[in-house]
């Protein structure tokens, strides 16, 4: 299985998690970078193979980073 199975670049951003600046506009709004709406910011999607996946693991990393933060608290 490639990690290429599990999640694949958004195309609405084009895999840079941000959704270029309205150049016509003007120079102000250029530098303003606005979060793809599609991906979150992420830059990729799951594809459908890795959102089932995601939702098998989910629970078990929970529980690995709730074990995590009381060892640390401890
Ligand atoms: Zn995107």
């Amino acid at each position: 299985m490639l990690i290429s199975d599990l999640k694949k670049p958004c195309t609405e951003c084009e895999g840079s998690g941000y959704i270029a600046g309205l150049d016509e506009w003007g120079t102000i709004q250029i530098n303003l970078r606005q979060s793809c709406h599609v991906c979150s910011g992420r830059g990729y999607n799951l594809t459908e193979l890795g959102q089932d996946l995601w939702k098998l693991y989910k629970p078990m990393v929970q529980n690995l980073i709730s074990e995590a933060l009381q060892n640390k608290s401890e």
